[in-house]
């Protein structure tokens, strides 16, 4: 039985009942089943499905949130955010799906034509920090291209998951065309990778993880997308609104109790402005409200679970401390504090994805030193660059080794726009249009024309 748990309480969520690899092959072979009359589906009525179950996450949405908010621990105002998404990701896909096709090639002796066709059955495999957020994100267009799809939420969130495929079914997506299996990684994930009639895999989570499933698609010669970890870098240079710079950037770490592939938990900042700016993170970073996560307030809820908290205390054990904040007390719930590291680009704070409330502040001397220390990473996923001259921005924004950078910002993810990492973060893109082309294979057809 697995127990599911509200992070914040330590209250049993839920009981379910595990799928192993006999559940999982059943589940393959429903949505195998599936596939032929779901891509012969016409687009126009494809699109209405997906818009009906864009509706329906809508009139679900507080639902939603207070599911997502209890099993993750999440602030439910963010939560609020992240459904809101949900439903805006099912409705840029629904709109998407007439609108995405090949092309006609003029070619000697006859006409090409490209057809994008859907793969088959695609398995989504999700992590437990943005659990329904980024299930969407896949099952969203690999449902608008037309192909079936078996989600895996992450043990420790499946609930949202469960909920979103009942709503499917509400909406009438055809049986079949989108289950969810409840199960560990190391069996339902591993079965889903190796499976001979999955065609693709989605997969979000660890670098580590992510390596066991490029090895196992190998065997199949599966395609698959990879949204990786990420240790991101937030460059501030003395000519940046200072101010700004210091109000935002703990956000940038903390949110999601810094659970966040994006998290820009490496923070550089040129020596002339360090210990101004230090200053001004350290005050910002004192007024995170953290506490309990239903409360309308709150800004930070605690990490996942025990493990996950021990991890991220390895982390700091042993590096100068700029800031402490504090956690609610009593003996419930997972909670680490905001945190500040005075830490150089080679400590291991620096190097590994922590995924917890810890930022390391680093100096850098001149735009040549940021963008050496920004690029030192296997990672490369997000960051950001504050600074007054333009020309700097778009300069460093250029050379910096990675999928998504936001100048004077921190927000790494919009629906329309393609999210994706660079080096160890992974490869693929999703959101976006960009997004359909890893739901979809080319299909060139040559007409000759000769008399
Ligand atoms: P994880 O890699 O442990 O697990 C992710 C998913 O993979 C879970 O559903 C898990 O059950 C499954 N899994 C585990 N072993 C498997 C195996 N052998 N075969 C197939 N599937 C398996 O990650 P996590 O701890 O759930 O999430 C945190 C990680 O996710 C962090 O590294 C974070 O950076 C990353 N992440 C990346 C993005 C992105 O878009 N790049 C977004 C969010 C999270």
């Amino acid at each position: 039985m697995l127990t599911v748990l509200n992070p914040a309480t330590e209250e049993l969520l839920a009981e379910l009942e595990r799928a192993g690899v006999g559940e999982t092959d059943a589940a393959v072979a429903r949505a195998k089943a599936a596939f032929p009359a779901w891509r012969a589906v016409a687009p126009a009525d494809r699109a209405r499905l997906l818009r009906r179950l864009a509706t329906l996450v809508e009139e679900h949405a507080e639902e939603l949130a207070r599911i997502e908010s209890q099993n993750v621990g999440k602030p439910i105002t963010g939560a609020r955010g992240e459904v809101a998404m949900v439903a805006e990701v099912f409705h840029f896909y629904a709109g998407a799906v007439d609108k995405y096709h090949g092309e006609t090639i003029p070619v000697a002796g006859g006409v090409d034509l490209t057809f994008r066709e859907p793969l088959g059955v695609v398995a989504a495999i999700v992590p437990w920090n943005f659990p329904l957020n980024i299930a969407s994100w896949k099952v969203a267009p690999a449902l608008a291209c037309g192909n079936t799809v078996v989600l895996k939420p992450a043990e420790l969130t499946p609930l949202s998951a469960l909920r979103l495929a009942e709503l499917g079914l509400d909406a009438g997506l055809p049986e079949g065309v989108l289950n969810v299996l409840v199960g560990k990684g190391s069996v339902v994930g591993q079965r889903l990778v190796e499976h001979p009639d999955v065609a693709k895999v989605g997969f979000t989570g660890s670098t580590e993880v992510g390596r066991t499933v490029m090895e196992g698609a190998a065997q199949t010669i599966k395609r698959v997308t990879l949204e990786l970890g990420g240790k991101s870098a937030n460059v501030v240079f003395a000519d940046a609104d200072l101010e700004r710079a210091a109000a935002a950037a703990p956000y940038a770490v903390f949110d999601n109790a810094g659970q966040d592939c994006c998290a820009r938990s490496r923070i550089l900042v040129e020596r002339s402005a360090y210990d101004v700016f230090l200053e001004k993170l350290t005050a910002a970073t004192a007024g995170v409200r953290v506490g309990d996560p239903q409360d309308e307030r709150t800004e930070m809820g605690p990490l996942i679970s025990a493990d996950h908290r021990d991890r991220v205390a390895s982390y700091v054990d042993g590096t100068p401390i700029a800031f402490r904040g504090d956690v609610p007390e009593g003996d419930r719930g997972f909670w680490y504090p905001c945190t500040l590291v005075e830490a150089t680009n080679d400590d291991r704070v620096a190097r590994e994805e922590v995924f917890g409330p810890v930022a390391a502040v680093i100096p850098f001397a001149d735009e040549d030193e940021a963008i050496r220390l920004a690029n030192d990473t296997p990672f490369g996923l997000s960051g950001s660059v504050w600074t007054r001259d333009g020309a700097r921005a778009l300069r460093v924004a250029r050379a910096l080794e990675t999928g998504v950078i936001s100048v004077n910002s921190n927000s790494s993810v919009r629906v329309a726009t393609p999210f994706g990492g660079f080096k160890q973060s992974g490869f693929g893109r999703e959101l976006g249009m960009q997004a359909l082309e890893g739901y979809t294979e080319v299909k060139n057809v040559f007409v000759s024309t000769e008399a």
